[in-house]
């Protein structure tokens, strides 16, 4: 039987999180993000749209255990694809929930690969810190790869550009932390429970064309094609 492998990817913001589930979207794969989700959850008032909201008030982090119910729930609508996750687990709580439940599903240590993109405080900063928005139009430049053509003007609609609260090399360096002491942990636990790892030195890559040649050369997410169906008969074992 060939294995169908889902995937998990770990790393710091601008490690290239979001430019890799687009190498999995065309492969087939549901891609899995808790801040799609979430943003979903609250468009079509979902069942915790009104925490959500309440949590953006108060700025308050949204309990892991509702993060983890939205997460499951997008899960358990396409059980007959194998999925490719990013920005969750965030935490060991978040990945004890999902390790529990995947468990119960069948879907077993050897269905599930870390990718972990390794890099680096500076490398962040570069990246992230290097981006710039215009203020008009929100079109996004990144000063080293994509540069607008004017310093500090929009190429589409000449708007001024300006660097988001989010893209400061204080938030970054913060989000970096947190990374390191909340998300990186997950690693240690799953490779202590035989959860397969691919380590990629994501500092190394400034566009996509060469990360997917890398993901290609490792082997990442090539069986997706040939997988078989009987996984579409995974039923939970309980709720
Ligand atoms: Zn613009």
């Amino acid at each position: 039987m060939i294995a169908d492998v889902n995937y998990i990817l770990v790393g710091p913001c601008g490690a290239g999180k979001s430019t890799i589930m687009e190498y999995f979207r065309d492969r087939g794969f549901m891609p899995i993000s808790t801040s799609n989700l979430i943003r979903a959850e609250m468009q079509n008032g979902g069942p915790h749209a009104a925490l959500i909201q309440h949590c953006a008030v108060t700025a308050d982090n949204i309990p892991d255990d509702i993060v983890f119910s939205i997460v499951k729930s997008a899960l358990h609508a396409r059980l007959d694809r194998c999925f490719v996750m990013e920005s969750f687990p965030y935490n060991l709580a978040q990945w004890t929930y999902l390790k529990e439940w995947l468990f119960m599903l069948g879907i077993l240590s050897k269905k599930v690969h870390f990718i972990y993109l390794d890099s680096d405080l500076k490398t962040s900063v570069e990246r992230l810190g290097g981006r710039l928005t215009c203020s008009k139009c929100f079109r996004v430049y990144q000063l080293r790869v994509l540069p607008p053509k004017t310093k500090g003007k929009c190429d589409a609609c000449h708007g001024p550009l300006i660097t988001r609260e989010q893209d400061n090399p204080e938030t970054i360096r913060r989000r970096f932390d947190r990374f390191e002491s909340l998300t990186k942990p997950i690693l240690l636990d799953a490779a202590r429970s035989g959860y397969q790892m691919v380590t990629i030195d994501a500092k190394r890559f400034w566009s996509a064309e060469p990360f997917f040649q890398e993901l290609s050369r490792q082997g990442v997410g090539l069986r997706q094609e040939v997988r078989s169906r009987r996984s579409s008969s995974i039923e939970p074992s309980g709720e």
